[in-house]
Order: structure tokens, then C-alpha cells, then sequence
């Protein structure tokens, strides 16, 4: 098992975790058999010391070695739903370290109680979806689309947002959503006005719509960035729009749009079962037996018959780390765009992996001696530069703000999704 991000440049590592990142290179070969007695003599420590108020959470998309390292520590690895939850399902944390993106950490805070704080490993750590709907690129088209349809318009933003979009949904009287979610979430959204905005995944929405029956004649999809703003100022786009009835951001996720039909014809003609993330496209999702959130792929895989042979579609050190375990079951997985003989390949999320051991060990370190980086700490409505890590806070009151029209979102979507699994 190799450790990840193995000969990452000491550039990646903000002042306060360079020793660490030091002592880490130097470890020669950096196997386990030397990376880990190495973390342990940081980690023991930390954890005897922080004890049952300290939580270590990880995402799926993790490189493989940091989700099998924070489990190792005794840390959750869970999808965005359930790590947005985990403030409010454990009172009983006080501190809460993610190695995951930035939008994850925020959500958390988001719902925390103010005896809880948030850390993140990276603070560089960004989705570029996300990075491509920032609150000054969404707010100018929500205000412009406000002007024209009143409270006629209803905002669902995805969980891939910051705390700052989700508000604007909030205070638009909208909700956020998950892939898991999202089709429930959308049915909401259609009964409480004619016109939808979904941000910021634009595949996501397709096939979200495609799911909840919106036809794709009544779908028109925005630029993503600056560019959908503007794009609101041209009377041609306007008229598109009056006719439309969902109106999709156009990010996307470069991890989940590398998949075509090609890979699933491939798969299938090789006897897999192919089950994909709704962040792929839309021509690959309609191809697939299946498609769902990380939780449903995993479920999937892990609930077959021996002998069953899947092709997973999606980030991948997921895709390495269900292989595993579900090799030990008898159930054989390949990465879909993984296909003998050709020069393209999976891929894994790489803001994501910039999470690795010396930036794990140097925060949960610092945290021990009391002097953990304001950089690392996430408060709600934090905007992130994610070139230098070093993050925009709001005062107290703008952040308050943030934080009740956000949850306000966030409270929309628990509600939904529990009205629609006991429905
Ligand atoms: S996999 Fe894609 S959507 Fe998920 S965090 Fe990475 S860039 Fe964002």
C-alpha cells in the first residue's frame, strides 16, 4: 500500500505544517511500515488528549490511504449528507477535523452550536464545481431572475456549494439538496413555484429532471462563473428562459465528466453491471443500469451476489477502495473509464487528495498544543481563495446572517427528505 501524495512539492503546505511536511519526505520510502509509526507519535498523543471531543471525518473521494489513515484513528468516512450532519448528530464533539473539500467543512459549521468548532486539513482544498459558482457569480443572475419572476422562482442549490450560495437559496425561500436527495428535493421545488434554478451542477439537474419528468425542451442551462450573470443581460437568453421551467447552472465536475457511452457499452459487452453518479452526463446515465449517490454505488456493490461484476462510474479512489472491499467478498469492480488497451483512464478527485498524512498530522499537532492556524478553522460564510488558502471571513453579524437564511436551505432539505422516505 503506498501512501498517497507521495512527492507532493512543500510549496502545497502553509507555513505552519512545512516541519511536518519535512519530516514526512524524509521518510525515504514512506511504506506504511515508516509512515505510520511516524503518525502515531503525533496522533497518539493528539487524541489522548483531545479524547471524546474531537471527531475525524473523511469523504469517500479521499486518496485511498487517508480514508484507511483517519480510520485507523478512529474517524468516520461518510458522503456530504452525512458529514453535514455529523455537528448536529454528535452534541457530544467539540472539535471536528475533515480532510475533504472546503464546501464540506462549511456545511458542517453551518449546523454546528457555537461550543462546536470546525477544521479543515487543507485549507486549499476546493471543488472546482463549486469554484465555478461562487456567491458573486450566482448572486447577480438570482437578482436578475428575482426582477423578472418574483417569488415565482425557487432556488435549489446542491450540497457542492459554499455556505454564501446556500443562503441565497435560503433567502429565496429555497432548499440545498445531495445526489442522494436531489430528485425529492426538485418535486418540492416544482410544487412551490413555475421556475426552477438549480447550482451549480448542470448535469446533475438534467438528470434530475430527467428523473422527475421535466422535459428537456423546458430546460435551459446558464454559463457557469461571471459569464451567467451577463448572460441574463441578452433579451434572446431572457426569452429562452421565460419559456424554460428549470434553469441549470452550467458547472461541472471535470472528475465525473471524463465517462461516455463508449464505457458503457464497453463494460456491458464485457458482462458488468453499470452503475453510475448522477454527475456524469446525461447520454451516460441513460445508457446505465443504474445511477445514484456514492452511498447508493457503494450499497450496490456491497449487497451483490458473489461472482456479480460491476463498472462504477465516478471518483476514482472510491472506485479503488470499493474494488478492495468488495473483492473480498467475490464481486469483481472495474473503474469505467478504465478499458484495456486504451490511453484514458480514471481519475480521482485532486483537490480532494491535498489532503494527506503531514497535513492530518501538523493540524491535529497544532490542535494538541492549543495553537491550531486560524487558516484551518472553517466559520460559515468563509469565502476561500483557493490558490492561497487564505479565507475572506464575514463579521459577526453578516456571518449570523449567513448562517440562518443557509440552514434555513439546509433545514428544507432534512425536512424534505424525511416527509419523502416515510411517504
Ligand atoms: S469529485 Fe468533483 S464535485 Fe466532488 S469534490 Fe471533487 S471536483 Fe467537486
Amino acid at each position: 500500500m503506498p501512501i498517497c501524495q507521495t512527492d507532493l512539492p512543500l510549496d502545497w503546505y502553509q507555513e505552519e505544517f512545512r516541519p511536518y511536511a519535512e519530516e514526512y519526505l524524509a521518510l525515504g520510502d514512506r511504506t506504511p511500515e515508516t509512515v505510520l509509526p511516524w503518525m502515531d507519535g503525533y496522533l497518539r498523543p493528539a487524541l489522548r488528549e483531545l479524547g471524546g471531543e474531537l471527531m475525524l471525518l473523511a469523504h469517500y473521494y479521499m486518496g485511498g490511504e487517508i480514508v484507511k489513515l483517519v480510520e485507523r484513528y478512529g474517524g468516520h468516512i461518510a458522503d456530504s449528507y452525512a458529514l453535514a450532519m455529523q455537528a448536529v448528530r454528535h452534541p457530544e464533539k467539540k472539535i471536528f477535523v475533515e480532510s475533504a473539500v472546503h464546501f464540506m467543512a462549511e456545511s458542517i459549521a453551518l449546523l454546528a452550536a457555537d461550543d462546536q468548532s470546525v477544521y479543515i486539513t487543507n485549507p486549499k482544498s476546493g471543488c472546482t464545481m463549486e469554484m465555478m459558482a461562487k456567491d458573486f457569480m450566482v448572486r447577480p443572475a438570482i437578482e436578475r431572475l428575482r426582477e423578472r419572476y418574483g417569488d415565482d422562482l425557487v432556488v435549489v442549490a446542491y450540497m457542492n456549494t459554499s455556505g454564501r450560495v446556500k443562503a441565497l437559496a435560503g433567502e429565496t425561500g429555497g432548499a440545498v439538496c445531495t445526489s442522494s436527495n436531489a430528485a425529492a428535493v426538485m418535486r418540492w421545488a416544482m410544487r412551490q413555484g413555475s421556475k426552477i434554478l438549480f447550482v451549480p451542477d448542470q448535469h446533475l439537474g438534467r438528470n434530475v429532471a430527467a428523473r422527475v419528468q421535466i422535459p428537456a425542451a423546458e430546460v435551459v442551462t446558464l454559463p457557469a462563473g461571471h459569464a451567467g450573470g451577463d448572460a441574463l443581460e441578452q433579451p434572446d437568453t431572457l426569452a429562452s428562459l421565460d419559456a424554460a421551467r428549470l434553469i441549470l447552472w452550467g458547472s461541472f465536475c471535470g472528475v465525473h465528466t471524463i465517462f461516455e457511452p463508449s464505457h458503457v457499452e464497453y463494460w456491458r459487452s464485457q458482462g458488468c453491471e453499470v452503475i453510475v453518479h448522477p454527475e456524469c452526463p446525461r447520454e451516460v446515465v441513460e445508457l446505465a443500469d443504474g445511477a445514484g449517490s456514492t452511498h447508493y454505488l457503494w450499497n450496490r456493490v456491497m449487497d451483490a451476489e458473489r461472482g456479480c461484476r460491476f463498472a462504477v462510474a465516478t471518483e476514482g479512489h472510491f472506485v479503488r477502495n470499493l474494488r478492495e472491499q468488495a473483492a473480498q467478498r467475490g464481486i469483481e469492480v472495474h473503474h469505467m473509464a478504465e478499458i484495456p488497451g486504451r490511453s484514458d483512464g480514471g481519475c480521482g478527485c485532486a483537490t480532494m487528495s491535498r489532503n494527506d498524512p503531514p497535513h492530518l498530522v501538523a493540524l491535529l499537532d497544532l490542535l494538541r498544543q492549543g495553537k491550531p492556524p486560524e487558516l484551518n478553522r472553517v466559520y460559515a460564510g468563509d469565502a476561500v481563495d483557493e490558490i492561497s488558502g487564505i479565507r475572506e471571513r464575514l463579521p459577526q453579524a453578516e456571518r449570523a446572517r449567513v448562517s440562518r437564511f443557509a440552514r434555513r436551505a439546509l433545514e428544507r432539505m432534512i425536512e424534505v427528505t424525511e416527509a419523502a422516505s416515510s411517504g
